[in-house]
Formats: C-alpha cells, sequence, structure tokens
C-alpha cells in the first residue's frame, strides 16, 4: 500500500552512526591486564572500529562468517563488538570460564573463522587450539610478541584504512551468537540478528527497564561473554552513556575504585558478585562514596531479599531484579516498582512490601509476552499456582543453531519453554520458584529450592546457601542445605532450622545441612546446583 513508512532497517550500523556523530566527545574507559584505567572517547572508538573492520574483510572474513572473542570487559572487545556485524559477520562471543574441551566443541560447532584473543588468556587458548582448526588469531593488549601464525590487533588496525563505505547489513542476518551455559549436555548456540539486537537495546533502555540515559555512567560488570553483557554496551552507545568496564578485575575492591572514580550511575550483574561487594563495604564503614550509583540491575539467578535490603538500608544503593536467559538476548522480566507498591515516604508496612515486591522477578518488559503452563494447561495468574514459564517476543530465540535436539523447548504456537517454574500475579509479575530440575517434589508436594536458599542468605552467619533435592525412601525427595559461613561466625543445624520455621511450611525446611567451603559456580558466576546434586546423590540421612 502506498503511503506507508520507509523500510528502514533496524541494524547495528544505525548505532554505530549514532554513537560515531552525536557523542564523539562520550569517553569509554576500561580497567586492563595490569589494573591501570585506559580511556578514550566514542570518536577514537569509531575510527578504531572502522580499521577493524576494513582488516576483517582484507583477512577474508565473508558475510555470515563466525568471529569469536575470546575476552574480557574492554574497549578493543567493544570494536569487535561492533566491526565484526558492520561488516555483515557474526560476533562469536566464547565464555573464557568454560573447560577447553567445552570450548572446543563450541568453536568447531560455530565453525569460527577467526578468533581475537586477550594476551591473558593466551595459556587457555594453548588448550584448546589442537582441539580446533581457526584460521585466523588475533592478539589483543599484547605486550610481547605474539604466538607463531598470530595477529597483533594494534599492527592489524594500524595497517587497516577506516572502512567508510560499508552497505547496511540485512536487518534479519545474524549479528552476534552465544552458546548457553547449560549444565546438563553441550552448550547449544543462539543467534541474534540485528532486528532482535536492536529492538532489545530499544527495550532494555526504556524506564520500565534499565532506564539508560546520555548522563549515565555504566559499568557492565557481567561480562561482554556473556549474552552481550545484557546488552548494555549497544544502550551506551546509542544513546551516549559512558561506558566504565572492569575487564579482568571483577574482585570487590576493583570494582568499589572504579564506581568511585568514574562516578558510575548504573551496573548490573549477578548476585555473587554483590554479595562479594556487600561484605566488602561492610568490612570498610564509611570509606567510598557511592553516591552516584543511582541503580544496580541484579540477575541471573535469584537475588535474596536481604542483599537488596542491605545495599539499600546500609548504603542507600537501590538493586532492582531482572530475570532473562541467553535465548531471550537476555531480558525479560523487571522488578520495577509499580505505582501500587509504595515507594518515597512510606509506613513500615509499606516499606516491607516494597522489598518484598523487589524480591520477585518482576514483570515482562514491553514486546515480550508471557504464560506459564501447568500439568493441566496454562496456568491462573493466581500468584499461587507453579508453572513452567513460556515466552515469546522478537528477541527471544526461535530454534537453536544447528540442534535439531533442543526442538522440544519450542511450541507449535511460537513459544519458548524457558524451563523455569513459575508464579505470576495478576499483574503479570512473576516469581521465579525454581529450574524445573531444581525443583524439589517431597510427598507429591513442590518445595522451591531458590525461596529457601534466599531466606537463608538473610541469615547474618549465612555468606552463601544453596538447596537442591536428595532422594529420600519416604518422601521420594527432601531438601539438602549446603551452607558458607561467613568468617568468624558459627550456625548449628537446628539454629537454620529454627530460623527457616518462622518462614515456610513444617515440610519446606531442609532435612540436613551441610557446612561447606564454598558453593561451586558455573561458567557464569551462578551457584552450580548441579555439582551439588551429584555430590549429594547418595546423601543418607540420619534416622
Ligand atoms: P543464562 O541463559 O545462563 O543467562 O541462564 C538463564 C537462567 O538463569 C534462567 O532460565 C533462570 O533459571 C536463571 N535466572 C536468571 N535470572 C534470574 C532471576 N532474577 N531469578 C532467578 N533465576 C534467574
Amino acid at each position: 500500500m502506498n503511503g506507508l513508512m520507509m523500510d528502514y532497517p533496524l541494524t547495528l550500523a544505525t548505532i554505530f552512526r549514532r554513537a560515531e556523530t552525536l557523542y564523539r566527545t562520550r569517553e569509554i574507559v576500561w580497567r586492563a591486564a595490569d589494573s591501570s584505567l585506559h580511556r578514550y572517547t566514542f570518536a577514537d572508538f569509531a575510527v578504531r572500529t572502522r580499521r577493524f573492520a576494513r582488516a576483517l574483510l582484507d583477512l577474508g572474513i565473508k558475510p555470515g562468517d563466525r568471529v569469536a572473542t575470546l575476552g574480557w570487559n574492554h574497549g578493543a572487545h567493544l570494536e569487535a563488538y561492533f566491526a565484526i556485524p558492520l561488516i555483515r559477520g557474526v560476533l562469536h562471543t566464547l565464555n573464557l570460564r568454560l573447560s577447553p574441551d567445552e570450548l572446543g566443541y563450541i568453536v568447531n560447532h560455530a565453525e569460527d573463522r577467526a578468533v581475537i584473543i586477550d594476551e591473558s588468556l593466551l595459556p587457555l587458548w594453548e588448550k584448546v587450539r589442537p582441539l580446533v582448526n581457526v584460521p585466523t588469531v588475533i592478539v589483543v593488549g599484547a605486550t610481547k610478541p605474539v604466538p607463531p601464525g598470530a595477529l597483533d590487533y594494534e599492527a592489524v588496525l594500524a595497517g587497516a584504512a577506516p572502512a567508510m563505505d560499508l552497505p547496511d547489513p540485512d536487518e534479519q542476518e545474524a549479528a552476534a551468537m552465544c552458546y548457553t551455559t547449560g549444565t546438563t549436555g553441550r552448550s547449544k548456540g543462539v543467534l541474534y540478528s540485528h532486528r532482535s539486537i536492536l529492538l532489545h537495546t530499544l527495550g532494555l533502555s526504556l524506564g520500565a527497564c534499565m532506564d539508560i540515559t546520555e548522563r549515565d555512567v555504566v559499568t557492565p560488570v557481567v561480562p561482554m561473554f556473556h549474552v552481550n553483557a545484557w546488552g548494555m554496551p549497544f544502550s551506551c552507545l546509542m544513546l551516549g552513556a559512558k561506558l566504565a568496564m572492569p575487564g579482568p578485575h571483577l574482585d570487590p575492591a576493583s570494582l568499589v575504585d572504579l564506581f568511585v572514580r568514574e562516578r558510575v550511575t548504573i551496573t548490573g550483574g549477578v548476585p555473587t558478585i554483590w554479595l562479594g561487594v556487600l561484605q566488602y563495604l561492610d568490612a570498610n564503614p564509611g570509606k567510598f562514596d557511592l553516591s552516584s550509583i543511582r541503580a544496580m540491575y541484579v540477575g541471573g539467578s535469584a537475588v535474596p531479599q536481604s542483599l537488596i535490603e542491605a545495599f539499600e538500608k546500609r548504603y542507600g544503593l537501590r538493586i532492582y531484579q531482572a530475570w532473562g536467559m541467553t535465548e531471550m538476548s537476555p531480558v525479560g522480566t523487571m522488578g520495577k516498582l509499580p505505582p501500587y507498591i509504595k515507594d518515597g515516604s512510606r509506613s513500615p508496612s509499606e516499606e516491607a512490601e516494597m522489598f518484598r515486591y523487589r524480591a520477585k522477578q518482576g514483570r515482562p518488559v514491553p514486546l515480550v509476552e508471557i504464560r506459564a503452563r501447568g500439568d493441566d494447561g496454562l496456568v491462573p495468574w493466581d500468584g499461587q499456582t507453579m508453572g513452567e514459564l513460556e515466552v515469546r517476543g522478537p528477541w527471544i530465540a526461535s530454534s537453536y543453531y544447528n540442534r535439531p535436539d533442543g526442538a522440544d523447548r519450542f511450541t507449535a504456537d511460537g513459544w519458548f519453554k524457558t524451563g523455569d517454574i513459575v508464579t505470576i500475579e495478576a499483574d503479570a509479575t512473576i516469581t521465579i520458584q525454581d529450574r524445573s530440575k531444581d525443583l524439589i517434589k517431597s510427598g507429591g508436594e513442590w518445595i522451591s529450592s531458590v525461596a529457601l536458599e534466599c531466606a537463608l542468605m538473610g541469615h547474618p552467619a549465612i555468606a552463601e546457601a544453596a538447596v537442591v533435592p536428595v532422594m529420600h525412601p519416604k518422601w521420594a525427595e527432601r531438601p539438602l542445605a549446603a551452607v558458607v559461613l561467613k568468617p568468624g561466625t558459627k550456625a548449628t543445624a537446628s539454629e537454620l532450622r529454627d530460623f527457616l520455621a518462622t518462614q515456610f511450611p513444617k515440610f519446606w525446611l531442609p532435612d540436613a545441612f551441610e557446612f561447606i567451603d564454598a558453593i561451586p559456580r558455573t561458567s557464569a558466576g551462578k551457584f552450580k546446583k548441579s555439582e551439588l546434586r551429584e555430590r549429594y546423590k547418595d546423601y543418607q540421612f540420619a534416622q
């Protein structure tokens, strides 16, 4: 029909050109491997990105070729985020915490044509290299001669004129890919299109989501190898927000130092990072001015209410909980407060309600639709009935890359089955009760391991807690709590049971407490409960 709008391609090229022209003097800062801070402007970034784009073309990278990165959060990684999709290649971020064997599988499955590696990660690459066949290896941040056959990133850039005449990609072409960090079976690849990333960037930036503006200074603590650092780098470049990136230094002292020095306003990462930061702040009272921070977005696993309250009451720092998945680019829901939850001046009971709300995972962001399915079909939005969450939207995968065995996660009517068990309230607020495989079924009744963990982490002596199902002769499964005590504190199993007894029905209370040194972590920094399930699979409860 004539008279309609332009058919304007929704691609990363439009974000890049905007960053290059509107925000030339805005800064990008990162901490290098040697801990020093580096900075340059969006204009510098744009020229280097265009040089890298030209170099990739000269190296023979063709449309659709996958180009891998193995690196921390820093300027060169950001350049790869744009240079690769701008020449119609596919940015493939490799998770540097995976085993060489798993990385080898992923590189081969994706058929990566080139890999861009931090110098500090060359020892890891040495173990992957015999398993794969990648023609081009480029080393970033080289302080000594690069290995034979590899290229030095800075020399590659110096030898390439900026590519100024790049045709726009098609919006439905793949721009990036990320493999899931599944705890069972081989990782599966998810392909993000230019269009899906562009729409996700718009969604992420909204007030209902991360509320990113030109006045912000954003620190993605979540690694750039994990779902594009949740999409924050794209939003920052689109809106002219300054980026302050931690490089490999994710310890609490380095992060807090970065927040203070760069006057960071927005940050985001998994709960385990913030548990560490909280302990660090508690150990150094009054030492740091963090008043610039206006929002900390925390997700990837459930955020204990005690963590949210501690940051807000002790340090005036506000955590918003987000839920998402690699398959969802990743953002699905965000815990921004609706108007009927009192904020600002409030009574103690209103305050308690506000914190309870923020311990939930929030409501779907615009363009994401949700529903949940139980044994008898879709469950009512009553805040009570549990079901598996299904989602659909323009930034949600419709299949896994070359993995027909994952087809059962996608329904015939176009929804993605998340594997997360939730309750949904009348206003669409979701509460994640569990991953379906972590839910504990005791005597036919469901017990949420997530709820127990979050409550335990509110106990003053507990640093970390994870709850797993253990086989039981009478009840089929019973909960076992693995807990890590804070240094210098004590707690007994019966004290912890009494602590939980005030909040949960008796049959929810763990039958056993195991005191351990550390909860194993996944490559994304979450608790690796599969390892604990394995460790305790033959556990015998005391009679
Ligand atoms: P990944 O694809 O590695 O990002 O993992 C996605 C999974 O992490 C989801 O399916 C959830 O099980 C879990 N997850 C993410 N965010 C949250 C959250 N806020 N609360 C509870 N679980 C979460």
